[in-house]
């Protein structure tokens, strides 16, 4: 099936999308990045995007942070997006990726007086963390504080931090890293914020302990609220609390919600997935194909009917 990618203000074939060896963005990890899953409904025949325009929110409050100056607005970018899809025309789960960067064919460290530009692509991905139960490991490697690289916007220069950790859990044999924030307590997955479940209650890192403040931690909060009337304490978390949680789950727009099953051969729970995080498991997943009413503004209908 042909893909289309939007570059340089319009519209080209995916295999013409090219950029000039000399893009700063290359070479300094000048740009910021979003994720936008497409969850495909078969009953309805319907691509729906998950809260596509929080996304690009977050990539306009990244772009401020780094001086990337687009002409567009959240609602634009969001039109782009959907049109971009419309033309590749899927019929499956699909993953988007957005990115503005400093296109600058110019060398040089620094944030000013450099071109921005903005492309977007989608591409067919199913799993990202191909395992129902994740088994994870402590990572040697530690989230960057705010006043190094701010974790609260999705820099591509900062994602070295999160492939080091990864490979090293990999090389390690386990599935996902959980990384520390600088002062030692825990703070999330190279690419997932992390829940467990402490009496009945669910707990996970507060935007303070250097963690992208991630719209899956945000979706899974309001229905673990509405749907369970279970509450979410943001705090500082011990990793001595993450070895003896009840119920251990890692969230993201790849991710989704996945069950950690192990940590550093500590098994949480029962070794599955505990109750709770199969209940808001089970919610996620219907809610992001669009099936449930409650939710339906937060899924944009990508063909017209
Ligand atoms: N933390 C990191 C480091 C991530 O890269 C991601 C993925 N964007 C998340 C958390 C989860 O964020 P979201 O739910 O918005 O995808």
């Amino acid at each position: 099936m042909p893909s289309y990618a939007f570059l340089h203000k319009q519209f080209v074939p995916l295999e013409e999308a090219k950029i000039g060896v000399m893009t700063h963005a290359l070479h300094y990890g000048t740009a910021i990045f979003e994720g936008i899953r497409g969850n495909w409904n078969s009953l309805k025949q319907q691509v729906y995007l998950f809260r596509l325009k929080e996304h690009y929110q977050r990539l306009l409050r990244g772009c401020c942070l780094l001086r990337i100056n687009l002409p567009y607005t959240a609602d634009e970018l969001c039109q782009i997006t959907i049109e971009l899809v419309r033309k590749c025309a899927f019929k499956e789960d699909i993953y988007i990726r957005p990115l503005a960067y400093k296109s600058s064919q110019a060398l040089g460290v620094r944030l000013h007086d450099l071109e921005d530009d903005f492309l977007v692509f989608a591409t067919p991905w199913g799993r990202y963390l191909d395992t129902d139960k994740c088994r994870c490991t402590i990572s040697s490697w530690r989230r960057p504080e705010a006043n190094v690289i701010p974790p609260q916007a999705k820099i591509t220069g900062l994602y070295i931090n999160n492939a080091f950790a990864k490979t090293e859990a990999m090389a390690k044999g386990f599935d996902e890293a959980i990384m520390l924030a600088p002062d030692g307590h825990i703070s999330e997955g190279s690419g997932e914020n992390i829940f467990l479940v402490i009496d009945g209650k669910l707990v996970t890192p507060a935007s303070y302990n250097s963690i992208l403040i991630g719209i899956t931690r945000d979706t899974v909060i309001k229905l673990a609220q509405n749907e369970l009337g279970v509450e979410t304490i943001e705090r500082p978390i011990d990793r001595s609390e993450l070895y003896t949680a009840q119920e251990c789950f890692l969230t993201g727009t790849a991710a989704h919600i996945t069950p950690v099953a192990e940590i550093d051969h500590y098994q949480i729970g029962d070794g599955k997935a505990g109750k709770i995080t199969a209940k808001l498991k089970k919610i996620y997943a219907e809610v992001i194909k669009g099936n449930h009413q409650k939710y339906q503004s937060w899924c944009t209908a990508v063909y017209k009917k």
